[in-house]
């Protein structure tokens, strides 16, 4: 493949290198050089406004509709030395721009600019023999024969181009030139439009007014050429800013997204809640209150069952008031309101757990706390700090099997005070630590084992992060849970 397109390019180039070379010889004696020489420096300069259209592959240049007015003012090989010539022009300024900036492959640079001269030359060749052709067929002074000739060599010198392009594109990248067209058809018809009225009307113009109509007609040309260089790259440029914009609008959506998912995640819990841990308190208090107005029971009866159903009805009421607590919490509408004296935190987490050995007892569990030598001041709301020992404390009590272990204890380490409840219970799974202290997150296995609404730890976490605390925890399935809040302790 690398071979043949060296051999594909080496012909190129040479057929480049005959033509121009051909084209200088006849040069002094042609009718009017000075015309010719003024449409090939004109060609050269205006070759700056060709357009990129969608990638280099395909433009639209001005140069070339000059280089085809040639075709009709002098022969075939002089408008295809204009082509070439315009073309080492456009290279030349090309590559003394770039040098600046990156050092290149010489070689491949000069190879790449032989094939376009030779491409560019080939095709206007054939384009103005196609031309002949035809204006021969036709007769020189039909109106057919003044209009079709421009047409049909546009398409020929536009398609040979082309082709040849394709060509050398294949052979060096491996793209079907299949594929190439179908990428670029869609320019093929304005390329087409600019050869062959552009240079059907420089031809006019020169042929009837001389140098004068080349510099009438080529001003506007040029400038309207010029106009639409510009027009293209500002949408060019139009369209990479809106992609950036598609690109940060995407983002932002892809994060609504999640937070939606997450609001959509928190629903499903929420009505998990709902349907699960209160529809056990409210089942039990309808099934009692039943009994209670279907049967003569006697006194001690009516009693027990008035108990259930006043517990049953504490459990609804602690969801509810947790569930409204939480929403107070973390609307975020206003900082939680700390009321902070200066108290022990030893102190305060011996009378906790103290409160709740009954508890304890009635599961069997032993509670302990270990006492510590000195007092743990800190200052903080004591009452919310209460909350949250109490919560994590009865946790503990609430995940624990029968007959298993709670240790309690708090103490300073060095600029903190930490409180840590131990507990030998049923522990958190590995992947679900790191949601536990999300709002309605219960671990799945522990529904059955006792109510709860996933709303206790979320509060902990805001209680414990007003006071610019730090709550963790450790814990392994089945061996038990360690969670371990840090305060700031009174500096002395
Ligand atoms: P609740 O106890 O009302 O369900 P929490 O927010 O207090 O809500 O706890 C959330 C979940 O964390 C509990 O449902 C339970 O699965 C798990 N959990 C909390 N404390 C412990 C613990 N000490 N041991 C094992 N799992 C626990």
């Amino acid at each position: 493949m690398q071979k043949l397109r060296r051999i594909y390019s080496f012909l190129l180039i040479l057929a480049g290198l005959i033509i121009i070379v051909s084209g200088i010889i006849r040069f002094p004696t042609q009718d009017d050089p000075l015309t010719l020489f003024l449409l090939l420096v004109l060609a050269i300069a205006v070759q700056s406004t060709m357009t990129p259209l969608v990638n280099e592959a395909v433009t639209v240049s001005v140069s070339g509709a000059i280089s085809f007015a040639a075709i009709g003012l002098y022969d075939p090989v002089s408008a295809a030395t204009i082509a070439g010539i315009a073309e080492l022009g456009l290279w030349a300024a090309f590559i003394l721009t770039r040098r600046r900036r990156q050092k290149k492959n010489w070689r491949l640079e000069l190879e790449r600019l032989g094939v376009n001269v030779g491409i560019h030359s080939v095709s206007v060749l054939t384009a103005g023999f196609v031309f002949y052709l035809i204006q021969n067929w036709l007769g020189v002074n039909t109106f057919l024969s003044k209009t079709l000739p421009w047409f049909i060599g546009a398409v020929v010198a536009d398609q040979v181009n082309f082709w040849l392009l394709a060509g050398i594109v294949y052979l060096a990248n491996g793209v079907k030139p299949i594929e190439i067209w179908r990428q670029n058809r869609w320019a093929v018809p304005m390329n087409i439009l600019v050869l062959a009225i552009g240079g059907g009307l420089i031809f006019l113009a020169v042929s009837q007014f001389g140098l004068l109509g080349l510099a009438i007609f080529i001003l506007p040309i040029v400038l309207s050429a010029y106009t639409f260089r510009l027009t293209v790259n500002n949408t060019k440029k139009q369209m990479e800013t809106l992609e950036d914009q598609v690109a940060a609008r995407t983002h932002a959506l892809a994060d609504a997204n999640e937070k939606l998912e997450e609001l959509h995640k928190e629903k499903n819990a929420f009505l998990a809640v709902l349907t699960h841990d209160m529809r056990t308190p409210l089942t039990s208090i309808k099934g009692y209150a039943s009994i209670l107005r279907d049967r003569e029971l006697p006194r001690n009866q009516q009693e027990k069952i008035a108990r259930v159903i006043l517990h049953s009805q504490d459990t609804l009421l602690d969801i509810v008031n947790n569930i409204l607590e939480l929403e107070q919490l973390e609307s975020g509408k206003a900082p939680i309101l700390l009321e902070s004296t200066n108290f022990d935190l030893a102190l305060l987490t011996k009378v906790s757990a103290d409160s709740l050995k009954a508890q304890a007892v009635e599961k069997r569990i032993s509670l302990e706390y270990d006492t510590v030598p000195s007092p743990v001041m800190i200052t903080a709301d004591m009452n919310k700090i209460q909350r949250v020992i109490l919560n994590l404390i009865s946790n503990a009590i609430k995940y624990t099997p029968e007959n298993g272990r709670v240790q309690v204890r708090a103490y300073a380490n060095g600029r903190n005070a930490l409180v840590e409840v131990q507990d030998t219970g049923y522990g958190i799974p590995e992947d679900e630590l790191p949601t536990i202290f999300d709002r309605y997150s219960r671990v799945q296995g522990h529904r059955h084992l006792a109510i709860g609404t996933g709303l206790g730890l979320a509060i902990v976490k805001s209680l414990v992060d007003a006071h610019n605390g730090e709550i963790t925890v450790a814990s392994q399935e089945n061996e038990g849970s360690t969670f371990t809040v840090k305060l700031p302790l009174i500096q002395s």
